[in-house]
């Protein structure tokens, strides 16, 4: 990506300021809601400056600015557009399977880019959302109104960019007549619409203008089919210029006397292949094979020869040729004159075009909603003022597009009292990952406008969708996967608010199994006990521990991800139930991924003892927490007072258990020294006051 840096002097808001009142003729920037945003005028004046220069040109067509904050959408951080996989894979791997892919219907380049807006920028306002839906349900309903629509639009152009060309200048008569083309077919788009009742559809019949004025005008001046290169003349139609005209009967008339020179030379001559010929260099001559040359009239004028052709010139040719050249450069003249007059003219209804462009633009992008709803069996979701968020045989939009097997849906209810944070246990590829994707993508299509992949949705606005999915890499800016994962999970718990939905699949991951358990029983509690950040959760993780949590935290309920054991083998039913699942089945999930059957059998081995392990260890501390009543036996710091001590402890000590394993061998090197060090002390001489110095040396240093 090529940077280009901009001077920090640029960036003065006063110069901008005047900037931008100049690009749009007014005294003050109030009426933009740019009053003492400052620094959103330098940013609005930089850009501008940079277009200008870059272009060269005023850039006229810059009509208008608007400004917003962040919180007047759904927002959406990178991280959770990368997680959710909006515009883009994971992997970077151009669009492949995203959301957009598997939504976009749309037939004009500016029908695309802007249901891209919407997918990045959804709405918060409730208004804008049903108006959206309403227009996407008529359009639902009606297939003849939709088929119509749809295929009017294929044959309309990219208007917002034949609009910026014609202001820049830049545009061909091939623009034109594209532009017309498209203005052409807007009063059928309009009367497809007219019965329509939604007000979306409504406005949209009154913005797209059919521009009669533009499409007279090019239809007068500009012919059918212009040709590509300006300089091979006929951009202007017959009849719109009586110079032009007359000029082009001179020509025309010049080249049929041309024409008929040939006739005649060759029967003067008896040469059969005798040819008149034009070309860019010479103008006209005559050629003639070099078998024939000697039985040319004396008058011809030689003026090349070629390896078995001579050609030649007579003051007749030169003469019609003078005709003929003179009448082109004129009608070139007149042409460029004309066409860069009817562009301007053009130029003017710059407004009227861009109101008819955007207009368009919506329509395409509801049709598309509307195309895709039929098409995948999506419904209108509902929306209340309520905090309920329920979700009726959901599916994830993004998999049921590609995939061949049927998907299997699921139910989900969250509110924010009861069901604020829900715990889901399940198998490595039981479909977590998915149940979360497919909650926040629904939320977000139906605050975009769009109908969703459920029987039924009935959902709060939301403010915010945050997501921590997976543990990627971030080599690239060159932090680590867990640094990642941290700083986002920092700004989730900053600032997510009780109108936010947050995805945190297996957060935690990307440290060892006790570090990382304790920072997702802190997030969880976090999240769950601080009412202004108390957003709805979804909380998905295979530290099975952490399912303790739903006995203590009131608004925490656990959730597995079903499969069945038949015959050693598992199958995954991808179904969503109340309850916590039993186990990781990590090793089955290998086995599925084909290695060996020697290290599977090993791994099983090695669990059966681990699992032994953490069984004697937790009977020792049963004992330990009867002996001490404070309930903390391996003075785990995360350990909090009252009644959800000892939850915490058991939990925490189990999965602590294997990194205690490994802490052992550490803590018995430190040990062993000081065992050593007891060993060969001489007693014998030692004083009394010695040996007790030397005995709290030992103490401090015992681990
Ligand atoms: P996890 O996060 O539990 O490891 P994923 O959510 O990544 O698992 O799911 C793994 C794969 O299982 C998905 O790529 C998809 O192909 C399939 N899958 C998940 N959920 C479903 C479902 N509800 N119906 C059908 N297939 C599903």
């Amino acid at each position: 990506m090529a940077l280009t840096p901009v001077d920090d002097w640029l960036w003065e808001p006063l110069s901008c300021a005047s900037l931008l009142l100049e690009q749009f003729g007014v005294r003050t920037l109030e009426g933009y809601g740019l009053n003492k945003k400052t620094d959103a005028v330098s940013a609005a004046g930089v850009c501008l400056r940079y277009a200008r220069e870059t272009q060269r040109v005023a850039a006229a067509h810059i009509t208008d600015i608007n400004y917003f904050e962040e919180r007047d959408h759904l927002v959406l951080d990178a991280v959770t557009c990368r997680n959710l996989e909006l515009t883009e894979t994971q992997s970077g791997a151009g669009r492949g399977h995203t959301l957009l892919s598997a939504l976009d219907a749309t037939v004009t380049g500016m029908g695309a880019r802007l249901l891209r807006q919407w997918m990045l920028r959804p709405s918060v306002r409730r208004g804008e959302i049903e108006a959206r839906l309403a227009a996407v349900e008529d359009l639902h309903r009606s297939q003849m109104n939709r088929d119509r629509v749809r295929a009017l639009l294929r044959e309309v152009a990219d208007l917002e960019r034949l609009v910026g060309r014609i202001n820049m200048g830049t545009a061909s008569a091939r623009d034109l007549v594209a532009l017309r083309g498209s203005l052409d077919q807007v009063p059928a788009i309009r009367q497809a619409l007219s019965d329509s009742e939604p007000s979306l559809l409504q406005i949209i019949v009154e913005n797209a203008d059919e521009m009669p004025d533009v499409r007279e005008l090019i239809a007068k001046a500009i012919s059918d089919d212009p040709p590509l290169n300006f300089s091979d003349l006929g951009v202007i139609r017959d009849g719109y210029e009586p110079e032009l005209d007359e000029l082009r009967s001179i020509s025309r008339n010049a080249k049929q006397i041309i024409a008929g020179i040939e006739t005649r030379e060759r029967a003067r001559s008896g040469i059969a292949t005798l040819r008149v010929r034009y070309n860019n260099v010479f103008g006209y001559f005559i050629e003639v094979s070099k078998a024939s040359a000697s039985r040319v009239p004396a008058e011809y004028e030689r003026r090349q020869t070629l390896a078995n052709a001579e050609r030649y010139t007579t003051p007749e040719l030169k003469e019609w040729e003078q005709k003929v050249l003179g009448a082109d450069g004129h009608m070139l003249e007149i042409e460029t004159r004309l066409f860069g007059e009817i562009r301007a003219r053009v130029a003017q209804e710059t407004k009227r075009l861009q109101a008819t462009a955007r207009a368009l633009s919506i329509l395409d992008v509801l049709a598309s909603l509307a195309e895709v709803a039929v098409r995948r069996r999506y419904t209108r979701p509902v929306f209340h003022d309520g905090d309920e968020l329920e979700i009726v045989a959901g599916r994830n939009p993004v998999i049921e597009a590609i995939s061949d097997v049927p998907f299997v849906p699921n139910d989900l209810y969250m509110n924010n009292s009861t069901d604020r944070f829900l715990i889901i246990t399940g198998p490595n590829m039981g479909g977590k990952s998915t149940i979360l994707r497919q909650t926040a993508l629904i939320a977000l299509l139906a605050q975009m406008g769009s109908f969703v992949p459920a029987e039924r949705a009935r959902l709060p606005v939301l403010d915010r969708i945050w997501t921590r999915v997976g543990a990627s890499d971030d080599l690239a800016r060159g932090r680590s996967t867990f640094m990642v994962e941290m700083t986002e999970t920092a700004a989730i718990l900053h600032n997510a608010t009780p109108r936010s939905l947050i995805l945190l699949d297996e957060i935690g991951r990307g440290t060892a199994t006790f570090d990382g358990l304790s920072i997702a029983w802190a997030v969880a509690e976090h999240l769950h006990d601080s009412p202004e950040h108390a957003a709805k959760t979804l909380f998905a993780t295979h530290y099975h521990e952490l399912t303790e949590l739903a006995e203590r935290l009131p608004g925490a309920q656990n959730y597995q991800i079903r499969v069945v054991e038949r015959e050693g083998e598992v199958i995954f039913l991808y179904r969503l139930e109340r309850g916590r699942a039993s186990k990781s089945y990590g090793i089955e999930v290998a086995r599925l991924a084909g290695l060996p059957p020697s290290v599977l059998e090993r791994a099983r081995e090695v669990l059966a003892r681990l699992e032994r392990y953490e069984l004697d260890v937790f009977e020792e501390e049963a004992v330990a927490v009867q002996k001490a009543p404070e309930g903390n036996p391996a003075g785990l710091t995360l350990a909090r007072g009252g009644e959800g001590g000892d939850a915490l402890g058991r939990a925490a000590g189990r999965a602590g258990r294997r990194a205690l394993a490994a802490q052992v061998t550490l803590f018995d090197t430190v040990n062993q020294a000081l065992l050593d060090e007891l060993r060969s002390l001489q007693l014998e001489t030692l004083s009394p006051e010695e040996a007790r110095q030397m005995l709290l040396n030992l103490k401090n240093r015992l681990v």
